[in-house]
């Protein structure tokens, strides 16, 4: 069997055990597999086109209804009125970081205002300051394991913050901002729709679908209109109002993507947000309860208040430990577990797809393999 690993194609035995994939990807990661059932019916056939969605024109009635269908489910989802503008962009939450400055960050205004607490945020940082000027106003590096706990600014072009940091594994616990004086905008990339959010707090949300959505390739971005308003004049395809006027039909979206995440989306309505995020809670719990059980062998990455319940990051006592620890989750059938290549150790991704009873068998395995190394 072949199955990729973080350092390329590897094929390794399967054990007895592993008749399924235990997928703990940080992204692209694991979908629902209705959803992934129903791509496959309707691939070849798009609802009796005889044509697949990867084949139609994005100005057909098929694919209008399509993107016109992902948004209204976003927004009975959010519950969100004619002030929020959703559109579905391209280039990634990366792009995001230079394309919000881009747009809000005039000379006029106080510089932004960036919280970072861990490797996206920098780098957020560190693009808005090529546009213009910023300041981090809270820092959790170089290690990156705790959110502050309050963050009040007076005045600020925005706040930038990262609800939760994919590769350090701080999330923030709750929403300690407000959008009342200074816009919030926040990377939601990696916890989007996991829990319910209060949309009120911010000025615009923005994710890369690809870590609990949907397909890569598309960006969702909620902004609110009297923000989106303030946009300044800059090209075409980065002015937000641009892609806003043409309901993101301005160039040829990500058509696909777009379809899944619709389908995804809908499959999150019908959990809903708070079942959901019940849900998600629980998985976490799990995992982190494996790993405190045996501290002599596991430590978690952020401090216990702002564990992230989408990317539990944790490391053992040795490399050597960690490496034996992952072949034997291979050979069970658990992949994608070695932590980001910027600082090691392991992550076990939890995004909404992944059901109970695979980290209900990360736990099992996390307990059992302290019983032998502890
Ligand atoms: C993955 C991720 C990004 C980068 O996303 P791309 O789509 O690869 O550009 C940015 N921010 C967060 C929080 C992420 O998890």
């Amino acid at each position: 069997m072949l199955v990729r690993a973080s350092e390329g194609y590897l094929s390794f035995p399967m054990g007895p055990a592993a008749t399924t994939i235990m997928n703990f990807s940080a992204g692209p990661a694991m979908l629902p597999p209705s959803v992934m059932d129903r791509v496959a019916a309707e691939l070849r056939d798009y609802r009796g086109t005889r044509m697949s969605v990867l084949e139609m024109s994005h100005r057909s009635v098929e694919f209008e209804e399509i993107i016109r269908g992902t948004e209204a489910t976003l927004r009975r989802l959010l519950d969100l009125g004619d002030d929020w503008s959703i559109l579905f962009l391209q280039g990634g939450a990366s792009l995001q970081f230079s394309q919000v400055p881009m747009n809000f960050l005039e000379d006029s205004l106080p510089p932004a205002a960036y919280a970072i607490t861990g490797e996206w945020g920098r780098k957020a940082l560190a693009a808005a300051r090529i546009i213009g000027e910023a300041d981090a106003i809270w820092d959790g590096g170089p290690e990156y394991r705790s959110t502050p706990h309050s963050l009040e600014i007076e005045e600020a072009a925005y706040l930038h913050v990262t609800t939760n940091e994919t590769i350090h594994g701080p999330q923030y616990p709750q929403e300690i901002w407000s959008s009342d004086h200074v816009p919030t905008i926040a990377d939601a990339s990696s916890d989007f729709l996991s829990r319910p959010i209060e949309v009120s707090r911010y000025a615009m949300i923005y994710a890369g679908a690809q870590k609990n959505l949907g397909p890569a390739g598309l960006t969702l971005a909620l902004i609110r209109r009297d923000l989106l308003d303030r946009g300044r004049a800059i090209s075409p395809m980065l002015d937000y109002r641009t892609h806003d006027k043409a309901g993101s039909l301005y160039n040829t979206p990500p058509c696909f993507s777009i379809w899944v995440t619709g389908m995804v989306l809908e499959w999150i309505e019908a959990q809903g947000l708070t079942g959901l995020g019940e849900a998600n809670t629980a998985k976490a719990d799990l995992v982190y309860n494996a790993l405190d059980a045996s501290p002599e062998l596991y430590s978690v990455h952020p401090e216990p208040r702002s564990r992230s319940l989408m990317n539990v990051v944790f490391r053992l006592r040795t490399p050597e430990l960690e490496a034996q620890l992952l072949l034997e989750g291979r050979e069970k059938g658990m992949v994608e577990l070695k932590g980001h290549r910027s600082i090691g150790g392991l992550r076990a991704s939890l995004y909404n797809a992944v059901p109970t009873s695979h980290a209900q068998a990360l736990a099992d395995l996390l307990g059992d393999f302290a019983r032998r190394h502890g």
